[in-house]
Protein backbone atom coordinates (compact mmCIF):
# COMPACT_ATOMS: atom_id res chain seq x y z
CA UNK A 1 0.00 0.00 0.00
CA UNK A 2 0.88 4.05 0.34
CA UNK A 3 2.32 5.89 3.52
CA UNK A 4 1.75 9.23 3.36
CA UNK A 5 4.88 11.23 4.18
CA UNK A 6 3.66 14.35 5.74
CA UNK A 7 6.49 16.70 5.33
CA UNK A 8 6.56 19.70 7.79
CA UNK A 9 9.99 21.39 9.03
CA UNK A 10 11.82 18.57 7.91
CA UNK A 11 12.81 19.56 4.43
CA UNK A 12 14.77 17.28 3.76
CA UNK A 13 15.79 13.25 2.25
CA UNK A 14 18.43 12.41 4.31
CA UNK A 15 18.19 11.20 8.38
CA UNK A 16 14.35 11.44 7.56
CA UNK A 17 12.93 8.96 10.03
CA UNK A 18 9.10 9.23 9.14
CA UNK A 19 10.41 8.83 5.28
CA UNK A 20 12.80 5.81 6.21
CA UNK A 21 10.00 4.06 8.19
CA UNK A 22 7.33 4.58 5.33
CA UNK A 23 10.37 3.14 2.40
CA UNK A 24 10.69 0.25 4.36
CA UNK A 25 7.58 -0.77 5.55
CA UNK A 26 5.07 0.13 2.53
CA UNK A 27 5.42 -0.55 -1.33
CA UNK A 28 5.20 3.55 -2.29
CA UNK A 29 5.76 6.76 -0.63
CA UNK A 30 3.30 9.87 -1.62
CA UNK A 31 5.24 12.92 0.23
CA UNK A 32 2.75 15.70 0.90
CA UNK A 33 3.85 19.50 1.84
CA UNK A 34 0.32 21.36 3.06
CA UNK A 35 0.68 25.27 3.73
CA UNK A 36 -1.61 25.89 6.42
CA UNK A 37 -0.10 29.14 8.53
CA UNK A 38 -3.79 29.53 10.12
CA UNK A 39 -3.06 26.21 12.09
CA UNK A 40 0.23 28.20 13.82
CA UNK A 41 -1.82 30.46 15.59
CA UNK A 42 -0.06 33.76 16.66
CA UNK A 43 2.92 32.71 15.10
CA UNK A 44 2.16 31.88 11.25
CA UNK A 45 5.46 31.98 9.60
CA UNK A 46 7.04 36.07 8.85
CA UNK A 47 7.98 37.23 5.63
CA UNK A 48 11.53 36.24 5.65
CA UNK A 49 10.45 32.50 6.70
CA UNK A 50 8.49 32.55 3.65
CA UNK A 51 11.14 33.36 1.76
CA UNK A 52 13.04 30.62 2.70
CA UNK A 53 10.31 28.34 2.61
CA UNK A 54 9.35 28.64 -0.94
CA UNK A 55 12.94 28.28 -1.59
CA UNK A 56 13.41 25.11 0.44
CA UNK A 57 10.07 23.55 -0.81
CA UNK A 58 12.01 24.36 -4.48
CA UNK A 59 14.79 22.68 -3.84
CA UNK A 60 12.94 19.58 -1.85
CA UNK A 61 10.89 19.49 -5.17
CA UNK A 62 13.99 19.03 -7.30
CA UNK A 63 15.60 16.41 -5.17
CA UNK A 64 12.29 14.42 -5.33
CA UNK A 65 12.72 14.82 -9.47
CA UNK A 66 15.50 13.30 -8.98
CA UNK A 67 13.85 10.45 -7.46
CA UNK A 68 11.56 10.11 -10.24
CA UNK A 69 8.99 11.50 -7.77
CA UNK A 70 7.49 15.10 -6.78
CA UNK A 71 6.34 17.00 -3.88
CA UNK A 72 2.49 17.00 -3.75
CA UNK A 73 1.84 20.72 -2.31
CA UNK A 74 -1.25 21.81 -1.58
CA UNK A 75 -2.92 24.52 0.93
CA UNK A 76 -4.40 23.46 4.45
CA UNK A 77 -6.67 22.96 6.37
CA UNK A 78 -4.10 19.82 7.21
CA UNK A 79 -6.39 17.34 8.59
CA UNK A 80 -8.99 17.68 5.43
CA UNK A 81 -6.26 17.78 3.00
CA UNK A 82 -4.84 14.33 4.17
CA UNK A 83 -8.29 13.14 4.09
CA UNK A 84 -8.96 14.34 0.61
CA UNK A 85 -5.56 12.64 -0.51
CA UNK A 86 -6.57 9.30 1.63
CA UNK A 87 -9.62 8.68 0.05
CA UNK A 88 -8.80 9.37 -3.55
CA UNK A 89 -5.31 7.44 -3.85
CA UNK A 90 -5.63 4.55 -1.65
CA UNK A 91 -3.53 5.58 1.08
CA UNK A 92 -2.95 3.23 4.47
CA UNK A 93 -0.73 5.29 6.41
CA UNK A 94 0.50 8.42 7.50
CA UNK A 95 4.03 9.65 9.02
CA UNK A 96 5.44 12.78 10.08
CA UNK A 97 8.43 13.99 12.35
CA UNK A 98 7.86 15.79 15.31
CA UNK A 99 7.19 19.38 16.25
CA UNK A 100 6.72 20.99 19.52
CA UNK A 101 5.12 24.30 19.21
CA UNK A 102 2.13 24.52 21.24
CA UNK A 103 -0.01 25.12 18.89
CA UNK A 104 1.26 22.65 16.28
CA UNK A 105 1.40 19.89 19.34
CA UNK A 106 -2.33 20.43 19.29
CA UNK A 107 -3.20 20.00 15.84
CA UNK A 108 -0.61 16.92 15.79
CA UNK A 109 -2.67 14.97 18.38
CA UNK A 110 -6.24 16.11 17.21
CA UNK A 111 -4.89 14.81 13.92
CA UNK A 112 -3.34 11.85 14.46
CA UNK A 113 -6.39 10.90 17.01
CA UNK A 114 -9.41 11.36 13.79
CA UNK A 115 -6.94 9.59 11.23
CA UNK A 116 -6.56 6.46 13.69
CA UNK A 117 -10.42 6.78 14.46
CA UNK A 118 -10.89 6.42 10.36
CA UNK A 119 -8.58 2.72 10.66
CA UNK A 120 -5.48 4.60 8.97
CA UNK A 121 -1.63 3.39 10.85
CA UNK A 122 -0.15 6.75 11.78
CA UNK A 123 3.06 7.25 13.05
CA UNK A 124 4.70 9.98 14.63
CA UNK A 125 8.99 10.54 14.88
CA UNK A 126 11.67 11.96 16.78
CA UNK A 127 13.88 13.77 14.21
CA UNK A 128 14.38 17.79 15.01
CA UNK A 129 16.04 17.64 18.56
CA UNK A 130 18.98 15.94 20.33
CA UNK A 131 16.18 14.32 22.51
CA UNK A 132 12.27 15.12 22.87
CA UNK A 133 11.65 17.60 25.44
CA UNK A 134 10.34 15.08 27.93
CA UNK A 135 13.56 13.11 28.08
CA UNK A 136 15.56 15.43 29.41
CA UNK A 137 14.21 15.61 33.37
CA UNK A 138 15.83 16.15 36.83
CA UNK A 139 15.95 13.72 39.23
CA UNK A 140 12.75 14.54 40.36
CA UNK A 141 11.37 14.08 36.76
CA UNK A 142 10.48 17.63 36.37
CA UNK A 143 11.85 20.17 33.80
CA UNK A 144 14.88 22.11 33.48
CA UNK A 145 14.76 25.81 34.31
CA UNK A 146 18.75 26.19 34.03
CA UNK A 147 20.98 25.82 31.06
CA UNK A 148 24.27 23.89 32.76
CA UNK A 149 22.65 20.72 34.58
CA UNK A 150 20.38 20.39 31.56
CA UNK A 151 22.87 20.02 29.29
CA UNK A 152 25.04 17.93 31.12
CA UNK A 153 22.63 15.74 31.29
CA UNK A 154 21.66 15.67 27.86
CA UNK A 155 25.20 15.26 26.83
CA UNK A 156 25.21 12.32 28.76
CA UNK A 157 22.36 10.91 26.95
CA UNK A 158 23.83 11.88 22.97
CA UNK A 159 24.12 7.84 21.71
CA UNK A 160 26.77 7.57 18.27
CA UNK A 161 23.76 6.48 15.93
CA UNK A 162 24.92 7.58 12.77
CA UNK A 163 22.62 9.95 10.42
CA UNK A 164 20.15 7.61 8.38
CA UNK A 165 20.58 7.80 4.39
CA UNK A 166 18.12 8.57 2.13
CA UNK A 167 16.01 4.99 1.56
CA UNK A 168 17.15 3.47 -1.38
CA UNK A 169 14.98 2.16 -3.39
CA UNK A 170 12.74 5.49 -2.61
CA UNK A 171 9.57 4.43 -4.65
CA UNK A 172 7.10 7.70 -4.91
CA UNK A 173 3.03 7.93 -5.84
CA UNK A 174 1.87 10.61 -7.43
CA UNK A 175 -1.41 12.28 -6.63
CA UNK A 176 -3.81 14.45 -8.43
CA UNK A 177 -4.88 17.71 -7.05
CA UNK A 178 -1.05 19.45 -6.31
CA UNK A 179 -0.96 22.76 -6.79
CA UNK A 180 2.08 24.96 -7.95
CA UNK A 181 4.70 26.28 -5.68
CA UNK A 182 3.99 30.19 -6.93
CA UNK A 183 0.31 29.53 -6.00
CA UNK A 184 1.25 29.33 -2.40
CA UNK A 185 2.40 33.08 -2.95
CA UNK A 186 5.10 32.58 -0.26
CA UNK A 187 7.48 35.19 -1.63
CA UNK A 188 7.11 38.94 -0.19
CA UNK A 189 5.37 41.60 -2.26
CA UNK A 190 8.41 43.87 -1.58
CA UNK A 191 11.31 43.21 -3.37
CA UNK A 192 13.27 43.61 0.42
CA UNK A 193 13.66 39.98 0.47
CA UNK A 194 15.58 40.28 -3.27
CA UNK A 195 18.94 40.27 -2.16
CA UNK A 196 18.77 37.21 0.43
CA UNK A 197 19.91 34.72 -2.29
CA UNK A 198 23.04 36.38 -2.20
CA UNK A 199 23.71 35.21 1.57
CA UNK A 200 21.69 31.85 1.28
CA UNK A 201 20.95 28.38 -0.47
CA UNK A 202 18.41 26.92 0.84
CA UNK A 203 17.79 23.57 0.56
CA UNK A 204 19.79 20.43 2.15
CA UNK A 205 22.58 20.94 -0.46
CA UNK A 206 23.06 24.27 0.93
CA UNK A 207 22.83 22.86 4.45
CA UNK A 208 25.53 20.45 3.90
CA UNK A 209 27.62 23.24 2.04
CA UNK A 210 27.05 25.17 4.80
CA UNK A 211 27.94 22.94 6.54
CA UNK A 212 31.50 22.20 5.15
CA UNK A 213 32.55 25.35 4.71
CA UNK A 214 32.39 25.93 8.25
CA UNK A 215 33.78 22.57 9.32
CA UNK A 216 37.14 23.97 6.52
CA UNK A 217 36.80 27.62 8.01
CA UNK A 218 35.97 28.14 11.44
CA UNK A 219 35.05 24.73 13.17
CA UNK A 220 38.82 25.38 14.93
CA UNK A 221 38.26 28.42 16.05
CA UNK A 222 34.75 28.45 17.17
CA UNK A 223 35.61 28.52 20.69
CA UNK A 224 37.26 32.02 20.22
CA UNK A 225 36.06 33.61 17.27
CA UNK A 226 32.27 32.63 17.66
CA UNK A 227 31.86 36.13 19.13
CA UNK A 228 33.03 38.36 16.56
CA UNK A 229 30.71 39.98 14.57
CA UNK A 230 32.95 40.77 11.59
CA UNK A 231 33.93 37.25 10.90
CA UNK A 232 32.03 34.10 9.48
CA UNK A 233 33.05 32.48 12.85
CA UNK A 234 29.93 30.66 13.55
CA UNK A 235 27.84 27.81 11.30
CA UNK A 236 25.52 29.82 9.96
CA UNK A 237 23.32 27.04 10.09
CA UNK A 238 20.57 28.46 11.97
CA UNK A 239 17.59 28.87 9.18
CA UNK A 240 18.84 25.17 7.58
CA UNK A 241 18.39 23.98 11.24
CA UNK A 242 15.33 25.72 11.49
CA UNK A 243 13.19 24.33 8.24
CA UNK A 244 15.27 20.61 9.19
CA UNK A 245 17.10 20.90 5.89
CA UNK A 246 19.73 19.18 8.52
CA UNK A 247 19.51 17.72 11.71
CA UNK A 248 22.08 17.86 14.97
CA UNK A 249 22.75 14.33 14.63
CA UNK A 250 24.48 15.06 10.91
CA UNK A 251 25.91 18.15 11.58
CA UNK A 252 27.84 16.17 14.73
CA UNK A 253 28.45 13.04 12.43
CA UNK A 254 30.56 15.13 9.97
CA UNK A 255 31.61 17.43 12.11
CA UNK A 256 33.59 14.80 14.19
CA UNK A 257 34.87 12.98 10.64
CA UNK A 258 36.32 16.34 10.22
CA UNK A 259 37.76 17.00 13.38
CA UNK A 260 39.50 13.35 14.01
CA UNK A 261 40.96 13.97 10.29
CA UNK A 262 42.04 17.41 11.13
CA UNK A 263 42.46 18.05 14.74
CA UNK A 264 40.22 20.11 14.93
CA UNK A 265 38.42 18.69 17.49
CA UNK A 266 38.93 22.05 19.86
CA UNK A 267 35.64 23.62 18.23
CA UNK A 268 33.68 20.82 18.41
CA UNK A 269 32.20 20.31 21.49
CA UNK A 270 31.67 24.33 22.21
CA UNK A 271 29.77 23.75 18.96
CA UNK A 272 27.71 20.66 20.36
CA UNK A 273 27.05 23.08 23.66
CA UNK A 274 25.38 25.58 21.24
CA UNK A 275 23.16 23.20 19.65
CA UNK A 276 22.31 21.94 22.70
CA UNK A 277 20.98 25.68 23.78
CA UNK A 278 18.45 24.58 20.87
CA UNK A 279 17.38 21.88 22.10
CA UNK A 280 17.03 23.32 25.67
CA UNK A 281 14.97 26.00 23.58
CA UNK A 282 12.71 23.63 22.23
CA UNK A 283 12.31 21.66 26.11
CA UNK A 284 11.70 25.05 28.07
CA UNK A 285 8.98 26.17 24.90
CA UNK A 286 7.24 22.46 25.57
CA UNK A 287 7.04 22.28 29.45
CA UNK A 288 6.25 26.47 29.79
CA UNK A 289 4.13 27.24 26.51
CA UNK A 290 2.96 29.91 28.34
CA UNK A 291 6.68 31.50 27.79
CA UNK A 292 6.30 32.26 24.03
CA UNK A 293 4.13 35.12 24.91
CA UNK A 294 4.32 35.95 28.74
CA UNK A 295 6.98 36.66 31.13
CA UNK A 296 7.99 33.47 32.41
CA UNK A 297 8.95 35.83 35.52
CA UNK A 298 5.66 37.40 36.66
CA UNK A 299 7.14 39.96 38.38
CA UNK A 300 7.84 41.31 34.56
CA UNK A 301 4.00 41.29 34.28
CA UNK A 302 4.40 45.04 36.66
CA UNK A 303 7.35 46.33 34.58
CA UNK A 304 6.67 50.03 33.67
CA UNK A 305 7.23 49.17 29.70
CA UNK A 306 7.18 52.32 27.76
CA UNK A 307 4.92 52.52 24.34
CA UNK A 308 6.70 54.15 22.06
CA UNK A 309 6.14 53.55 18.18
CA UNK A 310 8.59 56.23 16.95
CA UNK A 311 11.22 54.75 18.88
CA UNK A 312 10.49 51.25 17.70
CA UNK A 313 11.31 52.10 14.29
CA UNK A 314 14.06 53.68 14.82
CA UNK A 315 15.43 50.36 16.20
CA UNK A 316 14.18 48.42 13.28
CA UNK A 317 15.22 50.42 10.80
CA UNK A 318 18.55 50.86 12.38
CA UNK A 319 18.80 54.46 12.88
CA UNK A 320 19.53 54.59 17.09
CA UNK A 321 22.49 56.37 16.45
CA UNK A 322 24.43 53.97 18.33
CA UNK A 323 26.87 52.18 15.80
CA UNK A 324 26.65 48.70 16.98
CA UNK A 325 23.39 48.48 17.52
CA UNK A 326 22.24 50.19 14.03
CA UNK A 327 25.02 47.72 12.40
CA UNK A 328 23.03 45.24 13.75
CA UNK A 329 19.45 45.83 12.41
CA UNK A 330 20.84 46.62 9.21
CA UNK A 331 22.72 43.53 9.07
CA UNK A 332 18.55 41.92 9.86
CA UNK A 333 17.15 43.90 7.47
CA UNK A 334 19.48 42.94 4.12
CA UNK A 335 20.33 39.73 5.07
CA UNK A 336 17.58 38.12 7.08
CA UNK A 337 20.32 36.86 9.56
CA UNK A 338 22.44 38.72 13.05
CA UNK A 339 25.22 37.75 14.49
CA UNK A 340 24.27 36.38 17.84
CA UNK A 341 26.35 38.65 19.45
CA UNK A 342 24.42 41.55 18.01
CA UNK A 343 21.04 39.67 19.03
CA UNK A 344 22.00 40.23 22.61
CA UNK A 345 23.31 43.66 22.03
CA UNK A 346 20.28 45.36 20.13
CA UNK A 347 17.80 43.45 22.27
CA UNK A 348 19.30 44.65 25.35
CA UNK A 349 18.96 48.32 24.31
CA UNK A 350 15.38 47.87 23.24
CA UNK A 351 14.52 45.91 26.06
CA UNK A 352 16.57 48.08 28.79
CA UNK A 353 17.75 51.69 27.84
CA UNK A 354 14.27 51.55 25.77
CA UNK A 355 12.17 49.81 28.48
CA UNK A 356 10.12 48.68 25.34
CA UNK A 357 8.89 45.26 25.69
CA UNK A 358 10.47 42.08 24.72
CA UNK A 359 7.33 40.64 22.49
CA UNK A 360 8.23 43.87 20.37
CA UNK A 361 11.48 42.88 19.22
CA UNK A 362 10.40 39.30 19.13
CA UNK A 363 7.77 40.00 16.89
CA UNK A 364 10.22 42.23 14.78
CA UNK A 365 12.80 39.24 14.63
CA UNK A 366 10.02 36.80 13.48
CA UNK A 367 9.17 38.76 10.63
CA UNK A 368 12.77 39.52 9.56
CA UNK A 369 15.01 36.38 10.23
CA UNK A 370 15.37 33.86 7.91
CA UNK A 371 16.28 31.36 10.93
CA UNK A 372 12.87 32.25 13.21
CA UNK A 373 12.11 29.87 15.52
CA UNK A 374 9.78 30.24 17.96
CA UNK A 375 11.25 28.22 20.79
CA UNK A 376 14.77 29.68 19.84
CA UNK A 377 13.50 33.46 19.55
CA UNK A 378 11.08 33.23 22.62
CA UNK A 379 14.02 31.93 24.69
CA UNK A 380 16.86 34.44 23.51
CA UNK A 381 14.48 37.53 24.06
CA UNK A 382 13.36 36.73 27.72
CA UNK A 383 16.66 35.79 28.66
CA UNK A 384 18.36 39.22 27.38
CA UNK A 385 14.94 41.18 29.41
CA UNK A 386 15.84 39.52 32.06
CA UNK A 387 12.13 37.84 32.17
CA UNK A 388 13.03 33.75 31.77
CA UNK A 389 14.65 30.77 32.79
CA UNK A 390 18.21 31.01 33.32
CA UNK A 391 18.13 34.60 32.42
CA UNK A 392 20.96 37.40 32.18
CA UNK A 393 20.56 39.13 35.79
CA UNK A 394 18.56 42.32 35.54
CA UNK A 395 21.49 44.56 35.98
CA UNK A 396 23.41 43.37 33.27
CA UNK A 397 22.92 45.60 30.63
CA UNK A 398 24.88 45.80 27.47
CA UNK A 399 26.91 48.69 26.60
CA UNK A 400 26.97 48.92 23.71
CA UNK A 401 30.38 51.07 23.18
CA UNK A 402 32.18 48.69 25.33
CA UNK A 403 30.60 45.54 23.26
CA UNK A 404 32.04 47.30 19.91
CA UNK A 405 35.26 47.45 21.31
CA UNK A 406 35.58 44.91 22.60
CA UNK A 407 34.46 42.21 19.85
CA UNK A 408 34.78 44.87 16.79
CA UNK A 409 37.27 46.62 17.86
CA UNK A 410 38.75 47.86 14.53
CA UNK A 411 34.86 48.00 13.44
CA UNK A 412 34.72 46.34 10.13
CA UNK A 413 31.91 44.83 10.95
CA UNK A 414 30.26 48.92 11.89
CA UNK A 415 31.76 49.69 8.70
CA UNK A 416 30.04 47.05 6.67
CA UNK A 417 26.59 48.01 7.45
CA UNK A 418 26.67 51.56 8.58
CA UNK A 419 27.93 53.24 5.26
CA UNK A 420 27.91 57.01 6.63
CA UNK A 421 30.71 55.85 9.26
CA UNK A 422 32.99 54.01 6.89
CA UNK A 423 35.55 56.54 6.83
CA UNK A 424 35.41 57.42 10.36
CA UNK A 425 38.58 57.63 12.54
CA UNK A 426 38.81 54.75 14.90
CA UNK A 427 38.48 56.58 18.40
CA UNK A 428 35.09 57.99 17.08
CA UNK A 429 33.62 54.98 15.34
CA UNK A 430 32.63 53.84 18.22
CA UNK A 431 31.39 56.91 19.84
CA UNK A 432 30.47 59.76 16.59
CA UNK A 433 28.74 62.10 19.44
CA UNK A 434 31.74 62.54 21.21
CA UNK A 435 32.80 64.91 19.23
CA UNK A 436 30.74 67.84 18.17
CA UNK A 437 28.95 68.05 14.80
CA UNK A 438 30.90 64.69 13.45
CA UNK A 439 27.90 62.56 13.40
CA UNK A 440 25.96 65.35 11.32
CA UNK A 441 28.75 65.50 9.36
CA UNK A 442 28.78 62.06 8.17
CA UNK A 443 24.57 61.96 7.88
CA UNK A 444 24.44 60.00 10.93
CA UNK A 445 21.97 60.56 13.57
CA UNK A 446 22.86 61.01 17.06
CA UNK A 447 21.81 58.99 20.00
CA UNK A 448 18.00 58.18 20.41
CA UNK A 449 19.23 58.17 24.02
CA UNK A 450 21.90 59.11 26.49
CA UNK A 451 23.24 55.41 27.51
CA UNK A 452 24.47 56.18 30.49
CA UNK A 453 21.06 57.84 31.65
CA UNK A 454 18.64 55.33 30.18
CA UNK A 455 21.08 52.91 32.07
CA UNK A 456 20.27 53.96 35.54
CA UNK A 457 16.32 54.36 34.39
CA UNK A 458 16.24 51.00 33.46
CA UNK A 459 18.63 49.94 36.79
CA UNK A 460 15.64 51.93 38.85
CA UNK A 461 12.74 50.34 36.94
CA UNK A 462 13.75 46.99 37.75
CA UNK A 463 14.53 48.13 41.36
CA UNK A 464 10.74 48.71 41.39
CA UNK A 465 9.60 45.00 40.69
CA UNK A 466 11.95 43.55 42.95
CA UNK A 467 9.79 43.24 45.84
P1 LIG B 1 26.16 28.80 15.67
O1 LIG B 1 26.97 29.54 16.68
O2 LIG B 1 26.88 28.18 14.55
O3 LIG B 1 25.31 27.72 16.48
C1 LIG B 1 24.86 26.51 15.89
C2 LIG B 1 23.38 26.33 16.12
O4 LIG B 1 23.09 26.22 17.50
C3 LIG B 1 22.54 27.49 15.62
O5 LIG B 1 22.29 27.37 14.25
C4 LIG B 1 21.28 27.34 16.46
O6 LIG B 1 20.41 26.39 15.92
C5 LIG B 1 21.82 26.82 17.78
N1 LIG B 1 22.01 27.93 18.70
C6 LIG B 1 23.11 28.71 18.84
N2 LIG B 1 22.92 29.62 19.82
C7 LIG B 1 21.68 29.43 20.29
C8 LIG B 1 20.90 30.04 21.31
N3 LIG B 1 21.38 31.05 22.05
N4 LIG B 1 19.64 29.60 21.53
C9 LIG B 1 19.15 28.57 20.81
N5 LIG B 1 19.84 27.95 19.84
C10 LIG B 1 21.08 28.37 19.57
N6 LIG B 1 18.17 31.42 16.94
C11 LIG B 1 17.34 30.90 16.03
O7 LIG B 1 17.65 29.85 15.45
N7 LIG B 1 16.15 31.49 15.73
C12 LIG B 1 15.74 32.64 16.34
O8 LIG B 1 14.65 33.15 16.06
C13 LIG B 1 16.62 33.24 17.29
N8 LIG B 1 16.29 34.40 17.90
C14 LIG B 1 17.16 34.94 18.82
C15 LIG B 1 16.80 36.14 19.45
C16 LIG B 1 17.65 36.72 20.39
C17 LIG B 1 17.25 38.03 21.07
C18 LIG B 1 18.88 36.10 20.70
C19 LIG B 1 19.80 36.71 21.71
C20 LIG B 1 19.22 34.91 20.08
C21 LIG B 1 18.38 34.31 19.15
N9 LIG B 1 18.72 33.09 18.49
C22 LIG B 1 17.85 32.57 17.58
C23 LIG B 1 19.93 32.33 18.88
C24 LIG B 1 21.21 32.61 18.09
O9 LIG B 1 21.44 33.98 17.99
C25 LIG B 1 21.18 32.00 16.68
O10 LIG B 1 20.78 30.65 16.74
C26 LIG B 1 22.56 32.05 16.02
O11 LIG B 1 23.00 33.38 15.94
C27 LIG B 1 22.50 31.42 14.66
O12 LIG B 1 23.73 31.53 14.00
P2 LIG B 1 24.63 30.26 13.70
O13 LIG B 1 23.81 29.20 13.07
O14 LIG B 1 25.81 30.74 12.95
O15 LIG B 1 25.03 29.82 15.17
Amino acid sequence: GIAIVWFRRDLRLQDHPALAAAAARHERVLPVYIHAPDEEGEWAPGAASRWWLHHSLDALQRDLHRHRGELHLRAGPSLQTLRALIESSGVEAVYWNRLYEPALVARDTEIKKALREQGLHVASFDAALWRNPWQVLTKQDEPYRVFTPFWRNLRAQLGDDPPLDTPSPLRLEKAEGSVTLDALELLPRLDWADGFGAHWTPGERGASDMLERFADDALRGYGELRDRPARTGTSRLSPHLHFGEITPRMARAALREHADAEGADKGLEPYLRELGWRDFAHHVMYHFPHSVERNLNERFDRFAWVEDDAALERWQQGRTGVPLVDAGMRELWATGWMHNRVRMIVASWLTKNMRQHWLKGARWFWDTLVDADLANNSLGWQWVAGSGVDAAPYFRIFNPVTQAQRFDADGEYIRRWVPELRDAPKKLLHEPWAQDGFASSCGYPLPMLDIKASRQRALDSYQDIRD
